[in-house]
């Protein structure tokens, strides 16, 4: 027929029967309630960690040896990871790599947080990645990350999710004093030294008068006697902390109809945790499966934390030297033989602000995975460029297995762009493309994904380990 002339894109939804829209709905359940517990990159380790373990995966540190079958694990200073499945086929002849990550815009404390201004007491913060500051204002908050006392103690914090917790928010200024405020660009309506987190209203309540007279700063006295009471902490160990705001909504389902998830932080966990079912869940491979779950892409993937760090290679190396495989210059043959899908989140298609998109070209919720042959901006500088080669072993992949895809740019040109994790690996020599689930509100505090594209995105990782 000559309709068949035409790449349809259909509908995901139109294409699946009731056992299979139970399974996806499923899936997503565990998905929501995985989400809930994981909103930072450690809490993402932590939660990583213990269902690898259950899956028969152990720490690299205590392998001597390793043979085709083990599943082992690396955790980075506790806020990245790597596992692997080892393979049958020898590492040097290339390894297959999915790469996702588990930091998301957010809301950091300065390193000295706490202040007082007009009896009120303030948490101050620098924002992490690229936030539209306004929309984290009016919204309930809750802290989350370490503490690390004077003898090294290490506390975890978690505050303002569970149902008896208290939270936090941003206050802004009320539509009758805002005339000045309204007349800003949207940019800089909220200024970013603004985003500062309300955490009390109550003075210290002094032993006696003679007290009375010298304390100052009584609210903020009264924060630090209450954190001091339950953490036995002081301001000064502020400083050795990282504390992170977060929303404190829920993950949830969306819709009347339930087919989409609301929730924080689905860029990247959404592709994260897609990834990491999939590899607790592979077995018997030719190829070692890897999986990184990497920190720090939002800020440019900087740090030891950060795919830029050699820590990777360090994981590769080890590998390799437990393998019994090591020789000089083979960690560069591996990568060259190497294939990635660089799972990350794409823009989805918007009918709101449809006039960024290029319709033809642009990732829609429902419709499946998204794949991004190259990222960049204007002119795709900058860009980690899939060959049409590997994108042809990618796309077989996919109408082998049968899944919804749709190839996708990061809106129109000259509007549009972005990066992720992919270069890096590219330039190591590895095949990459970048492929992840169309994200609605991407860096909002609520992102919005389709249930159907998260679980397409769960049987392409799969797929591509299998
Ligand atoms: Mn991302
Ligand atoms: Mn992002």
């Amino acid at each position: 027929m000559v309709e068949d002339l035409f790449d349809k894109k259909e509908i995901g939804w139109k294409t699946i029967d009731e056992n299979r829209k139970n399974e996806i709905f499923n899936f997503c359940d565990n998905y929501m309630n995985f989400l809930g517990k994981a909103k930072i990159e450690r809490e993402f380790v932590k939660e990583a960690r213990k269902a690898a373990e259950t899956h028969g995966f152990r720490d690299l540190i205590n392998f001597e040896k390793i043979n085709p079958g083990d599943k082992v694990y690396f955790v980075n200073r506790d806020k990245s990871m790597y596992l692997a499945v080892i393979g049958k086929e020898k590492l040097e002849n290339g390894i297959n790599i999915i790469g996702a990550h588990i930091d998301s815009p957010r809301l950091d404390l300065k390193p000295n947080p706490l202040s007082e201004e007009g009896g009120l007491a303030y948490l101050k913060t620098h924002y992490y990645g690229g936030i539209k500051k306004y929309q984290w204002t009016t919204i309930p908050l809750s802290i989350h990350g370490v503490i690390i006392k004077r003898d090294g103690e290490k506390i975890d914090i978690n505050i303002g999710e569970d149902e008896n917790d208290p939270i936090f928010t941003i206050t802004d200024l009320l539509p009758h004093l805002a005339q000045d405020q309204m007349q800003k660009k949207l940019s800089n309506g909220i200024e970013g030294e603004n985003l500062q987190v309300l955490v009390g209203s109550i003075p210290y309540q002094a032993e006696n008068e003679e007290e009375e007279k010298t304390l100052k700063e009584t609210v903020k006295l009264n924060i630090l006697n209450i954190l001091n009471k339950k953490y036995g902490i002081t301001e000064r160990d502020f400083v050795s902390s990282e504390l992170e705001v977060v929303p404190a909504f829920k993950p949830k389902s969306l819709g009347l109809d339930s087919s989409m998830i609301a929730a924080y932080g689905q860029d990247d966990k959404v592709c994260a945790y897609t990834s990491l079912q999939a590899i607790l869940e592979t077995e018997n491979v030719e190829k070692t499966a890897v999986c990184i779950l990497s920190d720090k892409e939002e800020i440019g993937s900087m740090g030891n934390t950060g795919m830029e760090s050699h820590m990777f290679d360090f994981f590769v190396s080890e590998l390799l030297n437990k393998a019994g495989e090591n020789r000089p210059n083979l960690l560069d043959k591996l990568f060259c033989f190497s294939k990635m899908l660089s799972s990350d989140v794409d823009a989805g298609f918007d009918p709101l602000y449809a006039s960024v998109s290029d319709a033809k070209n642009a990732g829609y919720l429902g419709k499946g995975i998204s794949l991004n042959k190259y990222t960049g901006a204007r002119g795709k500088s900058g860009a980690s460029d899939a060959n049409a080669e590997y994108v042809s072993y990618v796309r077989n992949m996919l109408e082998e297995n049968d899944i919804k895809y749709q190839v996708a740019e990061l809106g129109k040109v000259d509007v549009g762009g972005g990066g992720t994790i992919a270069y890096i690996l590219a330039n190591k020599g590895v095949d990459v493309i970048d492929c992840g689930v169309p994200v609605l509100s991407m860096h909002a505090p609520y992102e919005v994904t389709s249930k159907f594209d998260v679980y397409e995105a769960y049987r392409t990782y799969k797929s591509f380990w299998r």
